[in-house]
Protein backbone atom coordinates (compact mmCIF):
# COMPACT_ATOMS: atom_id res chain seq x y z
CA UNK A 1 0.00 0.00 0.00
CA UNK A 2 1.09 3.66 -0.79
CA UNK A 3 -0.01 5.95 2.03
CA UNK A 4 1.10 9.79 1.78
CA UNK A 5 1.59 12.27 4.42
CA UNK A 6 -1.35 14.00 3.52
CA UNK A 7 -4.39 13.88 0.58
CA UNK A 8 -5.50 17.23 -0.23
CA UNK A 9 -7.44 15.64 -3.35
CA UNK A 10 -9.66 13.45 -0.88
CA UNK A 11 -10.37 17.19 1.13
CA UNK A 12 -11.50 18.13 -1.57
CA UNK A 13 -13.26 15.13 -3.42
CA UNK A 14 -15.89 15.38 -0.99
CA UNK A 15 -17.49 18.56 -1.40
CA UNK A 16 -16.35 19.15 -5.45
CA UNK A 17 -19.76 20.14 -6.55
CA UNK A 18 -19.82 22.88 -4.17
CA UNK A 19 -16.07 24.08 -4.80
CA UNK A 20 -16.61 24.38 -8.67
CA UNK A 21 -20.00 25.98 -8.57
CA UNK A 22 -18.33 28.27 -6.49
CA UNK A 23 -15.59 29.04 -8.68
CA UNK A 24 -17.59 29.44 -12.02
CA UNK A 25 -19.92 31.58 -10.44
CA UNK A 26 -16.69 33.83 -8.96
CA UNK A 27 -15.64 33.68 -12.05
CA UNK A 28 -18.11 34.75 -14.35
CA UNK A 29 -18.95 37.63 -11.97
CA UNK A 30 -16.58 40.37 -13.26
CA UNK A 31 -15.04 40.97 -9.85
CA UNK A 32 -12.15 39.59 -8.40
CA UNK A 33 -10.40 41.49 -5.80
CA UNK A 34 -12.11 42.85 -2.80
CA UNK A 35 -15.89 42.44 -3.15
CA UNK A 36 -18.76 40.34 -1.51
CA UNK A 37 -16.92 37.08 -1.15
CA UNK A 38 -14.26 38.75 0.57
CA UNK A 39 -16.84 40.57 2.89
CA UNK A 40 -19.46 37.91 3.12
CA UNK A 41 -16.22 35.49 4.48
CA UNK A 42 -15.21 37.97 6.84
CA UNK A 43 -18.69 38.26 8.67
CA UNK A 44 -18.71 34.52 8.21
CA UNK A 45 -15.15 33.35 9.92
CA UNK A 46 -15.07 36.03 12.85
CA UNK A 47 -18.52 34.93 13.50
CA UNK A 48 -17.50 31.43 13.63
CA UNK A 49 -14.37 32.18 15.64
CA UNK A 50 -16.28 34.46 18.19
CA UNK A 51 -14.43 37.30 17.11
CA UNK A 52 -15.86 40.71 16.57
CA UNK A 53 -14.00 41.41 13.24
CA UNK A 54 -12.32 39.47 10.45
CA UNK A 55 -9.98 41.06 7.65
CA UNK A 56 -9.05 38.94 4.92
CA UNK A 57 -5.17 38.71 3.64
CA UNK A 58 -2.82 37.57 1.34
CA UNK A 59 -1.35 34.93 3.70
CA UNK A 60 -0.30 33.63 7.00
CA UNK A 61 2.90 35.14 7.09
CA UNK A 62 1.24 38.96 6.01
CA UNK A 63 -1.25 38.05 8.69
CA UNK A 64 1.60 38.24 11.34
CA UNK A 65 4.17 40.84 10.06
CA UNK A 66 1.13 43.13 9.41
CA UNK A 67 -0.35 42.24 12.71
CA UNK A 68 3.10 43.40 14.63
CA UNK A 69 3.30 46.72 12.53
CA UNK A 70 0.06 47.77 13.67
CA UNK A 71 0.47 47.09 17.02
CA UNK A 72 3.53 49.22 16.48
CA UNK A 73 6.18 47.15 17.46
CA UNK A 74 9.21 47.43 15.58
CA UNK A 75 13.22 48.03 15.70
CA UNK A 76 14.51 47.97 19.38
CA UNK A 77 11.48 46.01 20.65
CA UNK A 78 10.88 42.43 21.68
CA UNK A 79 8.72 39.92 20.73
CA UNK A 80 8.53 36.47 23.05
CA UNK A 81 7.82 33.41 20.88
CA UNK A 82 8.65 29.61 21.57
CA UNK A 83 11.66 28.33 20.07
CA UNK A 84 10.04 25.20 18.09
CA UNK A 85 8.00 26.83 15.52
CA UNK A 86 7.24 26.97 11.78
CA UNK A 87 9.70 29.61 11.07
CA UNK A 88 6.92 31.91 9.21
CA UNK A 89 6.27 32.79 13.25
CA UNK A 90 8.98 34.20 13.63
CA UNK A 91 10.03 36.51 10.50
CA UNK A 92 6.56 38.06 11.11
CA UNK A 93 8.79 39.83 14.15
CA UNK A 94 11.61 40.17 12.50
CA UNK A 95 10.20 41.84 9.01
CA UNK A 96 9.76 44.47 11.27
CA UNK A 97 12.99 44.65 12.38
CA UNK A 98 11.88 43.70 16.16
CA UNK A 99 14.36 40.92 18.16
CA UNK A 100 12.76 37.33 18.55
CA UNK A 101 12.97 36.08 22.32
CA UNK A 102 12.64 32.13 22.71
CA UNK A 103 10.98 29.96 25.10
CA UNK A 104 11.20 26.18 25.31
CA UNK A 105 8.02 24.15 24.58
CA UNK A 106 5.77 22.49 27.61
CA UNK A 107 4.62 18.62 27.02
CA UNK A 108 2.32 19.30 24.37
CA UNK A 109 4.31 21.78 22.01
CA UNK A 110 2.82 24.87 23.01
CA UNK A 111 4.85 27.31 24.90
CA UNK A 112 5.79 26.75 28.19
CA UNK A 113 3.78 29.25 30.40
CA UNK A 114 5.89 28.98 33.63
CA UNK A 115 9.20 30.38 31.48
CA UNK A 116 8.11 33.06 30.44
CA UNK A 117 8.61 35.61 32.85
CA UNK A 118 11.90 35.44 33.39
CA UNK A 119 12.49 36.43 29.58
CA UNK A 120 10.54 39.69 29.74
CA UNK A 121 12.58 42.58 30.15
CA UNK A 122 11.73 46.63 29.65
CA UNK A 123 12.09 45.94 25.87
CA UNK A 124 9.36 43.17 25.94
CA UNK A 125 6.41 44.63 23.64
CA UNK A 126 4.01 41.60 23.25
CA UNK A 127 3.56 37.51 23.11
CA UNK A 128 3.55 35.75 19.98
CA UNK A 129 1.65 32.25 20.85
CA UNK A 130 1.54 29.41 18.55
CA UNK A 131 -0.74 27.08 18.61
CA UNK A 132 1.05 24.17 16.77
CA UNK A 133 -0.02 20.72 15.65
CA UNK A 134 -3.90 22.00 16.39
CA UNK A 135 -3.28 22.04 19.58
CA UNK A 136 -4.88 25.01 21.72
CA UNK A 137 -1.92 26.30 23.90
CA UNK A 138 -3.23 26.83 27.65
CA UNK A 139 -3.99 30.43 27.96
CA UNK A 140 -4.92 31.38 31.04
CA UNK A 141 -1.22 31.92 32.63
CA UNK A 142 -0.50 33.83 29.04
CA UNK A 143 -3.17 35.91 29.38
CA UNK A 144 -2.58 36.52 32.50
CA UNK A 145 0.66 37.75 32.19
CA UNK A 146 0.60 39.67 29.03
CA UNK A 147 -2.26 41.93 31.35
CA UNK A 148 0.20 41.85 34.80
CA UNK A 149 3.22 43.53 32.22
CA UNK A 150 1.10 45.00 29.56
CA UNK A 151 2.48 43.34 26.69
CA UNK A 152 0.14 42.57 23.59
CA UNK A 153 -0.70 39.25 22.48
CA UNK A 154 -0.55 37.77 19.03
CA UNK A 155 -2.01 34.26 18.50
CA UNK A 156 -0.38 32.36 15.30
CA UNK A 157 -3.65 29.92 14.86
CA UNK A 158 -2.05 28.88 11.09
CA UNK A 159 -2.72 25.36 11.98
CA UNK A 160 -5.84 25.63 14.78
CA UNK A 161 -8.81 26.63 13.24
CA UNK A 162 -11.61 25.45 15.37
CA UNK A 163 -9.33 24.85 18.22
CA UNK A 164 -10.40 25.98 21.93
CA UNK A 165 -8.88 26.45 25.23
CA UNK A 166 -11.75 26.98 28.25
CA UNK A 167 -14.17 26.33 25.65
CA UNK A 168 -13.25 29.59 23.70
CA UNK A 169 -11.63 29.52 20.40
CA UNK A 170 -8.18 30.51 19.29
CA UNK A 171 -7.30 33.66 17.58
CA UNK A 172 -9.62 35.44 20.37
CA UNK A 173 -7.64 35.59 23.65
CA UNK A 174 -5.17 38.48 22.59
CA UNK A 175 -4.88 41.61 20.58
CA UNK A 176 -4.93 39.99 17.00
CA UNK A 177 -5.30 36.17 15.56
CA UNK A 178 -3.21 35.41 12.76
CA UNK A 179 -4.97 32.77 10.10
CA UNK A 180 -3.27 30.97 7.27
CA UNK A 181 -5.17 29.05 5.17
CA UNK A 182 -2.57 27.74 2.55
CA UNK A 183 -4.15 24.50 1.22
CA UNK A 184 -2.84 21.89 3.71
CA UNK A 185 -4.23 23.95 6.39
CA UNK A 186 -7.41 22.16 8.33
CA UNK A 187 -9.51 25.72 6.86
CA UNK A 188 -7.44 25.67 3.29
CA UNK A 189 -7.86 27.79 0.36
CA UNK A 190 -6.68 26.66 -3.02
CA UNK A 191 -4.07 29.21 -3.26
CA UNK A 192 -2.35 31.46 -0.57
CA UNK A 193 -4.69 33.08 1.27
CA UNK A 194 -5.25 34.55 5.00
CA UNK A 195 -6.66 36.51 7.61
CA UNK A 196 -6.72 38.19 11.17
CA UNK A 197 -9.54 37.93 14.13
CA UNK A 198 -9.32 41.27 16.16
CA UNK A 199 -11.61 42.81 18.99
CA UNK A 200 -11.13 46.53 18.61
CA UNK A 201 -13.39 47.94 15.46
CA UNK A 202 -10.24 50.72 15.12
CA UNK A 203 -7.61 48.26 14.54
CA UNK A 204 -9.81 46.41 12.37
CA UNK A 205 -9.93 49.08 9.71
CA UNK A 206 -6.52 50.21 9.67
CA UNK A 207 -6.41 46.24 8.61
CA UNK A 208 -8.34 47.37 5.95
CA UNK A 209 -6.45 50.49 4.64
CA UNK A 210 -2.64 48.96 5.39
CA UNK A 211 -3.64 46.13 2.89
CA UNK A 212 -4.88 48.13 0.35
CA UNK A 213 -1.50 50.24 -0.27
CA UNK A 214 -2.84 52.20 2.89
CA UNK A 215 -5.89 53.20 1.03
CA UNK A 216 -9.16 53.79 2.14
CA UNK A 217 -10.81 55.61 -0.89
CA UNK A 218 -8.97 54.97 -3.89
CA UNK A 219 -5.89 56.72 -4.88
CA UNK A 220 -6.08 58.79 -1.16
CA UNK A 221 -3.26 57.21 0.78
CA UNK A 222 -3.38 57.53 4.19
CA UNK A 223 0.21 55.43 5.22
CA UNK A 224 2.42 53.29 3.43
CA UNK A 225 0.80 49.96 3.07
CA UNK A 226 1.28 46.80 1.24
CA UNK A 227 -0.77 44.76 -1.23
CA UNK A 228 -2.18 41.56 0.80
CA UNK A 229 -5.58 41.37 -0.37
CA UNK A 230 -7.78 38.25 -0.46
CA UNK A 231 -8.80 37.26 -3.54
CA UNK A 232 -12.64 37.24 -4.58
CA UNK A 233 -12.38 33.23 -5.91
CA UNK A 234 -10.14 32.18 -2.36
CA UNK A 235 -12.88 33.88 -0.20
CA UNK A 236 -15.67 32.15 -2.16
CA UNK A 237 -14.35 28.61 -1.96
CA UNK A 238 -13.15 29.38 1.52
CA UNK A 239 -16.84 29.93 2.20
CA UNK A 240 -17.88 26.44 0.70
CA UNK A 241 -15.37 24.78 3.30
CA UNK A 242 -15.91 26.64 6.34
CA UNK A 243 -19.50 25.16 6.94
CA UNK A 244 -18.15 21.73 6.57
CA UNK A 245 -14.33 22.89 8.82
CA UNK A 246 -16.33 21.11 12.12
CA UNK A 247 -16.72 17.75 10.30
CA UNK A 248 -13.91 17.71 9.03
CA UNK A 249 -12.01 18.64 12.33
CA UNK A 250 -14.07 15.64 13.76
CA UNK A 251 -13.19 13.22 11.08
CA UNK A 252 -9.59 14.09 11.98
CA UNK A 253 -9.93 13.73 15.55
CA UNK A 254 -11.50 9.97 15.09
CA UNK A 255 -8.64 9.19 12.95
CA UNK A 256 -6.06 10.60 16.17
CA UNK A 257 -8.07 8.89 18.55
CA UNK A 258 -7.53 5.59 16.53
CA UNK A 259 -3.78 6.39 16.74
CA UNK A 260 -3.76 7.22 20.24
CA UNK A 261 -6.10 4.03 21.03
CA UNK A 262 -4.09 1.30 18.96
CA UNK A 263 -0.64 2.84 18.77
CA UNK A 264 1.69 0.21 21.45
CA UNK A 265 5.38 1.02 20.56
CA UNK A 266 7.18 1.53 23.31
CA UNK A 267 9.49 3.19 21.12
CA UNK A 268 7.23 6.09 20.17
CA UNK A 269 5.99 8.93 22.16
CA UNK A 270 2.43 9.40 21.14
CA UNK A 271 1.29 13.44 21.87
CA UNK A 272 -1.49 14.40 24.27
CA UNK A 273 -3.73 17.41 24.60
CA UNK A 274 -4.19 19.37 27.86
CA UNK A 275 -7.00 19.34 29.85
CA UNK A 276 -8.61 22.10 29.16
CA UNK A 277 -7.96 22.17 25.16
CA UNK A 278 -9.18 20.57 22.50
CA UNK A 279 -7.31 19.64 19.82
CA UNK A 280 -7.83 20.22 15.73
CA UNK A 281 -4.91 17.58 14.55
CA UNK A 282 -3.60 19.46 12.33
CA UNK A 283 -0.64 16.79 12.56
CA UNK A 284 0.02 13.82 14.55
CA UNK A 285 3.08 14.06 15.85
CA UNK A 286 4.82 11.32 17.73
CA UNK A 287 8.32 11.30 18.81
CA UNK A 288 10.63 8.26 18.63
CA UNK A 289 15.03 8.63 19.44
CA UNK A 290 15.42 6.14 16.14
CA UNK A 291 13.52 8.55 13.90
CA UNK A 292 15.78 8.15 10.75
CA UNK A 293 16.09 4.42 11.22
CA UNK A 294 11.83 4.72 11.90
CA UNK A 295 11.51 6.97 8.51
CA UNK A 296 13.74 4.56 6.70
CA UNK A 297 11.52 1.69 8.03
CA UNK A 298 8.21 3.31 6.79
CA UNK A 299 9.18 4.49 3.43
CA UNK A 300 9.63 0.79 2.75
CA UNK A 301 6.23 -0.26 3.89
CA UNK A 302 5.23 2.82 1.40
CA UNK A 303 4.10 5.23 4.21
CA UNK A 304 5.58 8.97 3.73
CA UNK A 305 6.36 11.23 6.89
CA UNK A 306 7.13 14.64 7.43
CA UNK A 307 8.62 16.25 9.95
CA UNK A 308 7.41 19.34 11.44
CA UNK A 309 10.28 20.93 11.44
CA UNK A 310 14.04 19.65 11.62
CA UNK A 311 15.64 22.47 12.15
CA UNK A 312 14.22 25.25 15.23
CA UNK A 313 14.27 28.59 13.80
CA UNK A 314 17.23 29.70 16.06
CA UNK A 315 19.29 26.76 14.82
CA UNK A 316 19.06 28.23 10.68
CA UNK A 317 21.09 29.89 8.62
CA UNK A 318 18.51 32.63 7.92
CA UNK A 319 18.31 33.14 11.91
CA UNK A 320 22.09 33.14 12.39
CA UNK A 321 22.64 36.54 13.11
CA UNK A 322 20.84 36.28 16.57
CA UNK A 323 23.76 34.18 17.44
CA UNK A 324 21.87 31.38 19.13
CA UNK A 325 23.85 28.40 18.58
CA UNK A 326 23.03 24.66 19.34
CA UNK A 327 22.20 23.75 23.12
CA UNK A 328 20.86 27.50 23.71
CA UNK A 329 17.34 25.64 23.45
CA UNK A 330 17.31 21.93 24.61
CA UNK A 331 13.99 20.97 24.83
CA UNK A 332 13.34 22.27 21.29
CA UNK A 333 16.15 21.17 20.03
CA UNK A 334 15.57 17.49 21.52
CA UNK A 335 12.33 17.70 19.62
CA UNK A 336 13.39 18.85 16.43
CA UNK A 337 15.67 15.80 16.52
CA UNK A 338 13.21 13.26 17.18
CA UNK A 339 9.31 13.99 15.96
CA UNK A 340 7.61 13.12 13.39
CA UNK A 341 4.57 13.66 11.62
CA UNK A 342 2.55 10.82 10.30
CA UNK A 343 -0.34 10.18 7.97
CA UNK A 344 -3.76 12.72 8.77
CA UNK A 345 -5.66 13.89 6.45
CA UNK A 346 -9.60 13.41 5.56
CA UNK A 347 -10.72 10.98 3.79
CA UNK A 348 -8.08 8.86 5.15
CA UNK A 349 -9.36 4.80 4.73
CA UNK A 350 -9.86 2.53 7.65
CA UNK A 351 -7.31 0.26 5.33
CA UNK A 352 -4.68 2.49 5.07
CA UNK A 353 -5.14 3.62 9.18
CA UNK A 354 -4.90 0.15 9.89
CA UNK A 355 -2.01 -0.60 7.84
CA UNK A 356 0.10 2.41 9.29
CA UNK A 357 -1.02 1.37 13.00
CA UNK A 358 0.31 -2.23 12.18
CA UNK A 359 3.36 -0.73 10.38
CA UNK A 360 4.48 1.48 13.75
CA UNK A 361 3.21 -1.43 16.22
CA UNK A 362 5.65 -3.82 14.69
CA UNK A 363 8.90 -1.39 14.09
CA UNK A 364 11.35 -2.73 16.52
C1 LIG B 1 1.56 27.93 7.62
C2 LIG B 1 2.03 28.66 8.81
C3 LIG B 1 2.31 30.04 8.76
C4 LIG B 1 2.37 30.82 7.49
O1 LIG B 1 1.24 30.83 6.73
P1 LIG B 1 1.35 31.16 5.15
O2 LIG B 1 -0.05 31.29 4.73
O3 LIG B 1 2.07 30.02 4.53
O4 LIG B 1 2.10 32.42 5.01
C5 LIG B 1 2.65 30.67 9.95
N1 LIG B 1 2.73 30.00 11.10
C6 LIG B 1 2.49 28.68 11.19
C7 LIG B 1 2.59 28.01 12.52
C8 LIG B 1 2.15 27.96 10.04
O5 LIG B 1 1.92 26.65 10.14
Amino acid sequence: MKIMPNRMDRGFGRYQKEFEEKALEVLRSGWYILGKEVSSFEEEFAAYVGGNYCVGLASGLDALWIAFRLLGIGPGDEVIVQGNTYIASVMGITMNGATPVFVEPDEFYGIDADKIEEKITERTKAVLVVHLYGVASRMDKITALCKKYRLKLVEDCAQSHGACFDGQMTGTFGDVGCFSFYPSKNLGAFGDAGAVVVKDKELAEKFKVYRNYGSEKRYYNKVVGTNSRLDELQAGLLRVRLPHLDEMNREKAEIAAEYTKQLQNPKLILPRVPERSTCVWHQYVIRCKERDRLISYLEEKGIGTIIHYPIPPHLSEAYAYLGHGEGFLPITEEYAGTVLSIPMYNGMTKEELSYVIQALNEFV
